[in-house]
C-alpha cells in the first residue's frame, strides 16, 4: 500500500467534488482528487450568475446565455418569461467546464487520480483504505485517509457502501439529445431562449427542455415513469420543433436524485456530497449549484473533522446545508408534486407564467437561490392567484 496517508480522499470529479478538493487544498489539506476518466456527464449545463460569482468561475466557460425562458403548456400554448435586467441562464458544456474545476483543484494543490472507485477496507490502523482501479480488471491500488468524501454522483458506489438506505434514493431518468443547432426553424428556434415543455406526452410527471448551448442544444426530457419511452419522447419533441434533421452528436441519460439523503455521513469516515447526497433541486432538476455549495461544505466539515478528530461534526455538513435550501428544496418539492401531475394542472402552470409577478419572483428566486421576501404585496396577489387557479376559478388561457 502507498505510504501516503491522505487528510482526504474525494472520490468524484464532478462540481461537487472537484469544489471540495479545492477548499481542502486551499485550507492546506492533503487531498486526492479519484475520477474515473472518460465519460462526459450528461447535463442540461444551465446554471444562475450567481455560480460564477460564488465560486469564481470565470465567464468565458460560457458557451451561451440564455435571456428568457418559453413555457409551453399542453395546448402548445406558448409563455415567454424575459430574464430582464437582473442576470440570464449561463450555459456550460461539462466537457470544458468539470475539468476546468478539475484541473483548479490540482494547481490548489490536490493530487489528481485518475481511477474508478471499488470499496472502503478498513483495518487495525487509523482511517479508511481507498481502494480503486486504474484501469479495468487492473489490480486494486490501496491509499490510506482520514476522511472520504463520496462526490461520485447519483447512484454512488460510496453512499451504496457506506450510508443507510442509500440506495433508496429518489429519482428521476433524465435523457438528452446533443445536437448541432439549425440557423432557423419554421417553429422559431432561439439560441438564447430556453425551452420548458410541460406536456404530459412528452412528460407524465417532470418536463421537456431545449437548452442552447452555442453551436449545439440539449433537447432533453426526464420522467420517474418506469416504461416511459424518454427517446421515444425526445424523438416527438424534435419532430414537432423542427429539430429531426439536425444532426445529432450524442445521446445519453443519467438518473436526477429528487430528495435529499436522510443521513449524510457514517459517523465514521465517510460523507457524501452532492447527486450523491441527493441534493438536486425538485422540480427544477438543477443540480449544478447545489453539488457545488455541498461540496464546499463538505469541504468545511471536513476539514473540522481533521483538526478535530470527532467523527460526531460529519453531522453538521447536512445540518448546514439543509439549513440555507432546505426551505427552497420543500417548495418547490410541493410544486412539483401538486404542478406536475396531470395535464390540467400543468396547463394552469403554464398560465400562471403568464403573469408578471410571479415572472418577477421565479428570477429572482433563481438568480439569488433563496425564497424572495422582499415584496408581500406581490406575495400575496401570488397567493390569491394560485388559489383562484387550484379552485379552477379562474379560466385557463387559450
Ligand atoms: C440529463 C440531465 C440534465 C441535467 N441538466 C441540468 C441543468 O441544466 N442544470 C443543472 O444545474 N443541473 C442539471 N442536471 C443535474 C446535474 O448534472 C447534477 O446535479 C450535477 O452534475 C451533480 O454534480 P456532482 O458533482 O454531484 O455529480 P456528477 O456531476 O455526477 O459527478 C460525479 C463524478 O464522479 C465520477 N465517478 C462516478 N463514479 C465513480 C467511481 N466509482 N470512481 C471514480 N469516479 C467516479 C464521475 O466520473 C463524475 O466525474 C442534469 C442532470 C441530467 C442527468
Amino acid at each position: 500500500m502507498s505510504e501516503t496517508v491522505y487528510d482526504v480522499v474525494v472520490v468524484g470529479g464532478g462540481p461537487s467534488g472537484a469544489t471540495a478538493a479545492c477548499d481542502l487544498a486551499r485550507a492546506g489539506r492533503k487531498v486526492m482528487l479519484l475520477d474515473r476518466a472518460g465519460r462526459i456527464k450528461p447535463c442540461g449545463g444551465a446554471v444562475p450568475p450567481r455560480l460564477l460569482e460564488d465560486f469564481a468561475v470565470p465567464e468565458s466557460l460560457l458557451v451561451a446565455k440564455a435571456k428568457s425562458a418559453r413555457m409551453v403548456a399542453p395546448s402548445g400554448r406558448a409563455v415567454d418569461m424575459p430574464v430582464g435586467e437582473i442576470g440570464f441562464v449561463g450555459m456550460v458544456d461539462r466537457d470544458e467546464f468539470d475539468e476546468w474545476l478539475r484541473s483548479r483543484a490540482a494547481a490548489a494543490g490536490a493530487v489528481r487520480q485518475t481511477g474508478t472507485f471499488d470499496h472502503i477496507e478498513r483495518d487495525a490502523g487509523a482511517g479508511a483504505i481507498v481502494c480503486f482501479r486504474t484501469e479495468r480488471g487492473g489490480d486494486f491500488q490501496r491509499v490510506r485517509t482520514k476522511l472520504v468524501i463520496g462526490a461520485d454522483g447519483a447512484r454512488s458506489a460510496v453512499a451504496r457502501e457506506n450510508i443507510k438506505d442509500a440506495e433508496k434514493m429518489r429519482c428521476v431518468f433524465a435523457y438528452h439529445e446533443v445536437i448541432a443547432v439549425p440557423e432557423s426553424t419554421p417553429q422559431g428556434f432561439d439560441g438564447s431562449r430556453c425551452d420548458v415543455l410541460y406536456q404530459g406526452h412528452l412528460s407524465p410527471d417532470f418536463y421537456a427542455w431545449v437548452f442552447p448551448h452555442g453551436e449545439q442544444a440539449s433537447v432533453g426530457v426526464g420522467s420517474a415513469h418506469k416504461g416511459f419511452s424518454l427517446r421515444g419522447a425526445v424523438e416527438t419533441m424534435r419532430e414537432d420543433m423542427g429539430l429531426d434533421s439536425c444532426e445529432t452528436v450524442r445521446c445519453e441519460g443519467a438518473p436526477i436524485p429528487m430528495k435529499p439523503l436522510k443521513k449524510w455521513d457514517n459517523g465514521r469516515d465517510v460523507l457524501v456530497a452532492g447527486d450523491a447526497a441527493g441534493v438536486v433541486a425538485p422540480a427544477s432538476g438543477e443540480g449544478i449549484y447545489y453539488a457545488m455549495t455541498c461540496g464546499r461544505i463538505a469541504a468545511q466539515t471536513a476539514d473540522e473533522f481533521v483538526r478535530t478528530a470527532n467523527p460526531a461534526v460529519l453531522k453538521k455538513a447536512r445540518k448546514a446545508f439543509m439549513k440555507e435550501h432546505g426551505r427552497v428544496f420543500w417548495v418547490l418539492g410541493i410544486m412539483q408534486h401538486f404542478w406536475y401531475s396531470s395535464d390540467k394542472r400543468r396547463e394552469r402552470f403554464v398560465d400562471m407564467c403568464d403573469d408578471k409577478d410571479v415572472q418577477q419572483l421565479t428570477w429572482q428566486a433563481y438568480m439569488n437561490k433563496r425564497l424572495v421576501r422582499a415584496k408581500p404585496m406581490a406575495h400575496l396577489r401570488i397567493f390569491l392567484k394560485d388559489t383562484a387557479h387550484l379552485l379552477g376559478l379562474k379560466p385557463v388561457a387559450r
